[in-house]
């Protein structure tokens, strides 16, 4: 029988050194050898999951099919592998605690006193095992969450030592660190590395293979010293240089021979090599776009890196497909009013509401519709964004003065969107949105059935509010139509605008199903459209 095999990634030094990237890069690279791999992330806080936490904690919060809120590393292991994830792909403290105190109140503890070890390890174990049970993977790449020395971190580090301990070389730990480069010295410093392999080793877990996140190429006599203090083999200490796209690292890590120390480490065949055809061919596309458009991305969390990634993402396989550079124009909704929107918006070719909760920022996200709607220009709303729409068009266009979703206003004479009825009796916050995947029917001869060219699609939501079926005809002799519905419930998923080159707004987020293998089409067909503006303008 086969086994499967554990590879762990661990990080020292600092946080945000692509412990994610890395890790779905291994996955990549052994996926292209032919070997089924799947990615799990976990991650030592106390939340049950990262749905409650706000994009000023976390970035953004990840869907998958089955409706977990997740750790947006998930989003980059489905874009890099093409398979969908699910909640055991995300396991945080809180999770493994519920779990053991809901055993130990059950009485399955039989009277034991319950610890840290082995009950909350044991737990951890299974999540880690848990993976390969229901559907057999060559390889289970988990990546653990903070870095060694976090007090919270340990009880994860334990479960590594013991699943070493206990499988032998069907396990392997690449420890990924920071080798700062000192401007005054002139020099890589590998002293941190050091450290924080001996705060690893405090732990009793010996890392196999280190990875160096690095500005500059790591010499021959740094990386044998690396290995002399860290107890590794020279070739065992792979460099990780900063790139310009996270979609480079697979190729890096390639080049490094970051698979092959991991195959022969874990005595397993090293050829074939992988097919990375594909993926050279996607790389390429992007980085010699033949045309580029500006994207004006509309949200209240602009300053922060991660709280679009899926979105920004999707751009980068929408763009490839495309030849196109998508020129992302972040715009702080909360910056536009009535008045300001012709000199803040005029020079893009494309513009997406983004997703959100709350009433910050919310009638910038409108105005910005509105313009969109007015001048023609090809319009993305995704959730809010598609509320946003739909609120101006009742607005504006069908003249209920003050309509609004009751989200922001609990009163409005015109409530277009609405809160479903069975969200209306739930009063915990967490993991009790309408979550993950559900079938939407398209209707021939709309423009959203030019872009899907399928009549039954499947998408994945994360709300509470619903446009208001009380309002649709109205909406459909005003000239906003349903484009995409839910049979089954009834529920309006996509409207889109008659009169208009290329106005869409969708309920569920189609950021989450983009990968680099399957760009996701509404975005491919929104960098066309927007193209299409550009070349109308000059
Ligand atoms: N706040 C809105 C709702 O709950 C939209 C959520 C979203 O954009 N993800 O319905």
């Amino acid at each position: 029988m086969k086994n499967t095999k554990y590879i762990f990634v661990t990080g020292g030094v600092s946080s945000s050194l692509g412990k994610g990237i890395i890790s779905a890069s291994v996955a990549k690279l052994l996926q292209q050898r032919g070997f089924s791999v799947t990615i799990q992330k976990l991650d030592p806080y106390i939340n049950v999951d990262p749905g409650t936490l706000n994009p000023y904690e976390h970035g953004e919060c990840y869907v998958t099919e089955d409706g977990a809120e997740t750790d947006l590393d998930l989003g980059h292991y489905e874009r890099f592998l093409n398979i969908p994830t699910s909640q055991a792909n995300n396991v945080t403290t809180g999770r493994i605690y519920k779990s053991v105190i809901e055993k130990e109140r059950r009485g399955d503890y039989l009277g034991q006193t319950v610890q840290v070890i082995p009950h909350i390890t044991d737990e951890i174990k299974y999540c880690i095992k848990l993976l390969s049970q229901k559907k057999f993977f060559d390889f289970v790449i988990t990546e653990i969450g903070g870095t060694v020395g976090d007090i919270e971190s340990l009880p994860y580090i334990e479960a590594v030592r013991q699943m070493r301990w206990e499988m032998g070389r069907n396990c392997l730990v690449i420890h990924l660190t920071l080798v700062p480069y000192l401007a005054a010295a002139g020099e890589l410093k590998t002293k941190p590395t050091q450290h924080s392999v001996k705060t690893l080793l405090e732990s009793g877990v010996q890392p196999d293979i280190i990875v160096c996140r690095t500005e500059h190429h790591l010499t021959p006599g740094i990386r044998e010293k690396i290995a002399r203090f860290c107890n590794v083999e020279p070739t065992s200490v792979i460099e990780s240089i900063d790139a310009a796209s996270i979609y480079e690292v697979p190729l890096l890590m390639y080049a490094e021979k970051l698979d092959e120390e991991v195959l022969t480490k874990m005595d397993m065949p090293s050829e074939p090599k992988p097919d990375l055809r594909k993926w050279k061919e996607f790389l390429s596309k992007l980085k010699q776009p033949l045309s580029e458009v500006n994207i004006g991305l509309i949200g209240k969390y602009i300053e922060l890196k991660d709280a679009y990634k899926s979105i920004v993402e999707s751009f980068s396989h929408a763009g490839a497909v495309n030849d196109c550079k998508v020129n992302i124009v972040r715009i702080h909704s909360e910056s536009l009013n009535e008045d300001n929107t012709k000199e803040k918006l005029s020079d893009l070719d494309g513009i997406l509401v983004a997703p959100g909760f709350g009433p910050r920022g919310i009638e910038g996200k409108i105005e910005a519709s509105r313009y969109a709607r007015e001048n023609g220009i090809p319009f993305l709303g995704i959730c809010l964004g598609m509320q946003c729409a739909v609120i101006e068009f009742a607005r504006n266009v069908m003249k209920f003065k003050e309509a609004h979703s009751t989200e922001m206003n609990s009163q409005t004479p015109y409530p277009v969107i609405d809160m479903m009825e069975n969200q209306k009796k739930i009063s915990g916050m967490g993991g009790t949105m309408r979550l993950g995947s559900y079938p939407c029917t398209i209707k021939k001869g709309t423009i959203t059935f030019d872009i899907y060219h399928e009549i039954n699609i499947h998408e994945r939501h994360r709300h509470r509010y619903e446009f208001n079926n009380k309002y649709l005809k109205e909406f459909e002799s005003a000239g906003m139509i349903a484009s995409g519905v839910n049979t089954k419930d009834d529920l309006v998923e996509i409207i889109e605008l008659k009169n208009h080159p290329w106005f869409i707004g969708i309920q569920f987020h189609p950021e989450y199903k983009s990968t680099v293998d399957k760009p996701h089409p509404l975005f491919v067909g929104f960098v066309t459209a927007a193209k299409t503006q550009r070349k109308l303008k000059s």
